[in-house]
């Protein structure tokens, strides 16, 4: 479960994490009144669950009160990566001197938690894991003594991320944090990036990315608590997250919706989004999926995975039929049924233009060449 950096930074201060003031507004008035409050600068952040929010204009320095109203109302306007900005976090605006990367996350192709460090931090941190992986630091911790690190054993890592003695042994003090709260709160990331050290020479989180464990959230009421209405209720149903291929997806289950971006990577192709659109053979639904899909301009195909269990095949076929009168499609769609009712779902297919695949194997590899075709 992803949560928001406000609500990540209010963890980090119960934890002893430093973090420039902070105040949430949702409107360009109330981001106003929190600069009143604050003072300028000030830094005006997108609250979206995605990374790379600076790239896309959802990060902005502001000097003068003249300027917060405008700005603010820019950034609320802004759809981030399919996600539009509902909440805006104002910040004081730190005086950045240098800016380090520092996680502790779960490996999992390890076993093993890990801090994880790059002395050159700030938004280019792929790149650098890609082009100069020697860069990227790593610090194991046993799972048994995370919650009780001692600042002298963090220190050495610190050191190779701080050139000053006086920020690393400040660093180490956040890393011991860290693990308090990766423990505590069952988290399975926590991300700092950037570190940064300010003109005072304190070091402080200016970003923070948190997941917590789904499945600890059993035992964790309080981070249950940070949930908000989620993007699928206000997509009615219908989870979706954008990306950058061209195979437009949409399949009903989560674990199928990753299957299936899994087998169109396997054949080398691009899924353009991840979309679960349920259980349900609701044509609204369907309607709402084609929708969120076709927004995005890049999508040549659209691959419609559907394993029937309680649901059934026909009646999908129906719900899709229904919505491709209501709504016009103006790509191929690839289809592939397979559970209750295949053989009823399939009769309905005769004489559509949908493109009925045999396998989710031969369904994959035609919508692969079809987004390298068009
Ligand atoms: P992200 O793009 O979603 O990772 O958002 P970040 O919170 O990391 O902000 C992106 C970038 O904006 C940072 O790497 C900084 O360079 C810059 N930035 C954020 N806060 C401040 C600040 O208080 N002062 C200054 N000067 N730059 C900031
Ligand atoms: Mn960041």
């Amino acid at each position: 479960m992803k949560i928001h950096e406000y609500q990540a930074k209010e963890l980090f201060r119960d934890f002893g994490i430093p973090t420039p003031k902070d105040m949430v507004a949702t409107s360009p008035e109330e981001a106003v009144r929190a600069v009143e409050e604050l003072g300028l600068p000030v830094v005006l952040k997108a609250q979206v669950h995605v990374g790379g929010r600076g790239k896309a204009g959802g990060v902005k320095v502001v000097r003068v009160m003249e300027e917060v109203e405008r700005t603010a109302g820019a950034i609320l306007a802004l759809t981030i990566k399919g996600l539009p900005v509902e909440k805006l976090l104002v910040t004081s605006a730190v005086d950045i001197r240098s800016e380090v990367y520092l996680s502790l996350l779960i490996d999992r192709g390890a076993s093993k938690i890990a801090f994880i460090g790059c002395a050159e931090g700030g938004v280019e941190i792929e790149q650098t894991a890609k082009e100069s992986p020697e860069k990227i630091l790593r610090f194991e911790v046993p799972a048994s003594s995370l919650g009780r690190l001692r600042a002298n054993e963090c220190l050495p890592f610190a050191q190779k991320l701080f050139p000053s003695q006086e920020h690393a042994a400040k660093a180490a003090g956040i890393m011991v944090a860290m693990g308090e709260m990766f423990q505590r709160r069952d988290c399975s990331l926590i991300e700092i990036n950037p570190l940064v050290v300010d003109g005072d020479g304190a070091v402080i989180a200016l970003d923070a990315k948190v997941i917590f464990d789904d499945n600890a959230l059993f035992r964790q009421p309080d981070n249950l608590s940070f949930r908000e209405e989620s993007d699928e209720a206000k997509n009615g149903g219908v989870s979706f997250v954008q990306l950058d291929g061209q195979i437009g997806c949409m399949v009903n289950g989560a674990g199928l919706a990753m299957a299936t971006m899994d087998i169109i990577k396997h054949f080398g192709g691009s899924p353009a989004n991840f979309l679960d659109a349920g259980g349900s053979s609701d044509p609204n639904k369907v309607v709402t999926g084609f929708k969120m899909i076709l927004q995005d301009k890049n999508v040549k195909v659209i691959f419609l995975n559907i394993f029937g269990g309680i649901t059934r095949c026909d009646d999908i076929v129906k719900g899709i039929l229904e919505a491709k009168e209501k709504f016009h499609v103006p790509v191929p769609i690839v289809i592939r049924l397979a559970g209750t009712n295949e053989e009823e779902g399939r009769a309905l297919l005769a004489g559509t233009d949908l493109i009925l695949a045999e396998s989710l194997e031969q369904g994959a590899r035609q919508v692969v060449e079809m987004g390298e075709r068009a």
